[in-house]
C-alpha cells in the first residue's frame, strides 16, 4: 500500500480508449460473491473495449480501518488534493 500523497491527478483524455479514444472510465465495483471492492477499467463510449478489474483486497467494512483521528478539525472550506471539507 502507498500513501494517497505519492499520487498525482490525471487527465482523463491521458487514459484513452484503445479502440475508439474516448477517455477511459474508471468505476468502482463490488464482487458479487465475496464483497470485495475492484477497480474497474472500461470504455462507456464504444462498448467494445471490455477492459479489466482490479482487485483491492478489501472490503467496504476493511476501510473503517484506514480512517486516522485528526489532531484538530479541519476549518470547513479548506480543500485539500481536490476534497472540500
Ligand atoms: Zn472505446
Amino acid at each position: 500500500m502507498i500513501s494517497v500523497f505519492e499520487l498525482e491527478e490525471v487527465d482523463p483524455s491521458d487514459i484513452p480508449c484503445p479502440i475508439c479514444g474516448s477517455p477511459l472510465s474508471i468505476l468502482r465495483r463490488i464482487h458479487r460473491e465475496t464483497g470485495e471492492l475492484a477497480i474497474m477499467v472500461t470504455c462507456e463510449f464504444c462498448g467494445e473495449y471490455i477492459g479489466f478489474a482490479i482487485k483491492t483486497g478489501l472490503t467496504v467494512e476493511d476501510l473503517k480501518k484506514f480512517i486516522k483521528p485528526r489532531k484538530r478539525p479541519i476549518k470547513k472550506g479548506v480543500a485539500i488534493h481536490g476534497l472540500t471539507y
